[in-house]
């Protein structure tokens, strides 16, 4: 069993998208182990997104992921990282997959809707960035 870090971020959320993505992410098995509504700080989104502090889009994506309510999720299944990125679809969505989340709803590169770890490494990080044991079932 392996577990992924999800995020529906503020477009997401703003755009009352929290029970669609719910609703997929139940429809294709994977388990929801852990999950809260929260609006990080500048200062936690920057060290959510460290790994990309060098890249070009780093201040307006953590400008963006502080600017309202986020849904923090743990998710389990077999193959979970990759299932729920395939899920997701590609960063930019118009590269996605049809029956992508991100093809159905994103409307920019930036605003994509949701967020997903992209590898076992990436995933104990942020898994343990949001949630302690007590949190998860
Ligand atoms: P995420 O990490 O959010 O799941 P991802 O792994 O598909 O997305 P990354 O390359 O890790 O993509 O980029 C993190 C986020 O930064 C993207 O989801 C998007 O919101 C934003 N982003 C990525 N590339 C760009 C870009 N060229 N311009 C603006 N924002 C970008
Ligand atoms: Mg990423």
């Amino acid at each position: 069993m392996e577990q992924t870090l999800a995020i529906i971020k503020p477009d997401g959320v703003s755009r009352g998208l929290i029970g669609e993505v719910i609703l997929r992410i139940e429809r294709n098995k994977l388990k929801i182990k852990a999950m809260k509504l929260i609006q990080m700080s500048k200062t936690q989104a920057q060290g959510f997104y460290a790994v990309h502090r060098e890249r070009p889009f780093f201040q307006s994506l953590t400008d963006f992921m502080c600017s309202g309510p986020v849904v923090v999720m743990v998710l389990e299944g077999e193959n979970a990282i990759k299932r729920w990125r395939d899920m997701m679809g590609a960063t930019n969505y118009k590269d996605a997959a049809e029956g992508t989340i991100r093809r159905d709803f994103a409307t920019d590169i930036e605003k994509n809707v949701v967020h997903g770890s992209d590898a076992p490494e990436t995933a104990a990080f942020e898994t343990g960035y949001f949630f302690n044991a007590l949190e998860r079932v």
